[in-house]
């Protein structure tokens, strides 16, 4: 890893994918954006700069330097097997995106976490945006559990690095307002959760909220029967977001950051009355 400029490397893939999708939402949008795109961006952006900050303070090891340390002390199961190098790498890549996704069921199935993750899911739009805006809080935990699979595992740092920026990449992909040929979707979706499949995971109907969990790879929900193929009113139907957020102030910042603390259903009682 040494000579590597990591940090770069992140950054040219990010600033890379982000300009492909955004250029490709314009040409090719899926749906009609509704909510205001301006305020969103700059809140969702953001984020990930409040994000960037509060991991660089509280990890400056971070999930590679993290790897590089265990690997150093011979941790983790990796060690243990003498599984040649490259293959456990290639093993720990797909063990870490079994384990977010894991990690992501969890986030909607105890209440305290949903708390933190429904800010993802309260955007009124998903575009490529949506694929980068996590409370920072619900970060922080993610990075712990990262740290303790690559612990159990023995991970190498490669293995961490490329996981990573797949995972950064496909979250942007999956999450991007682009329409794909239908074959092409189909013949991706094998493998890979297209923007169609994840958009799935926003609908507003709690039956659709809980599938396709799937960040990067899109076997794992096939296999828990949790993969739903299309929503039921169709992707220019359904609706986006969460029933309890629906005023475009919520996609504030400041709101964002805030709604961990709101109490359950408060909107929605507001539009009740
Ligand atoms: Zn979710
Ligand atoms: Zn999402």
């Amino acid at each position: 890893m040494d000579g590597l400029n990591e940090p770069l490397i992140r950054l040219a893939s990010f600033l890379s994918v982000l300009a492909i999708m955004a250029t490709y939402e314009i040409a090719a949008p899926r749906r009609k954006l509704s909510a205001p795109q301006r305020l969103r961006w700059l809140s969702n952006l953001g984020i990930v700069g409040v994000n960037t900050l509060v991991l660089r303070l509280l990890f400056p090891l971070a999930g590679v330097g993290f790897a590089l340390y265990a690997s150093e002390r011979s941790w983790g199961l990796g060690p243990l097997l003498g599984a040649p190098h490259w293959l456990w790498a290639i093993v720990c890549v797909i063990a870490l995106d079994a384990a977010i996704w894991a990690q992501h069921v969890m986030f909607h199935h105890v209440p305290a976490l949903w708390r933190l993750h429904r800010m993802h899911h309260a955007d009124l739009d998903i575009d490529v945006t949506t694929g980068l805006r996590f409370h920072p809080v619900e970060i922080i935990l993610s990075m712990l559990i990262k740290f303790v699979v690559i612990a159990l595992l023995g991970a190498p740092a490669i293995a961490v690095l490329i996981f990573e920026i797949l995972l950064n990449a496909t979250a942007m992909f999956n999450h991007s307002n682009v329409k794909m040929p239908e074959r092409a979707d189909a013949l991706i979706r094998t493998l890979i959760v297209t923007p169609d499949m994840h958009r799935v995971h926003h609908s507003v109907d709690p039956s659709e909220t809980h599938t396709n969990f799937g960040f990067n790879l899109s076997i794992w929900d096939k296999l828990a029967g949790l993969y739903k193929a299309q929503p039921n009113l169709g992707h220019d139907g359904m609706s986006i977001g969460l029933p309890e957020f629906r005023d475009p102030r919520e996609l504030r910042l400041d709101k964002m950051l805030m709604q961990p603390l709101r109490s359950d259903g408060a909107g929605a009682i507001k539009e009740a009355m």
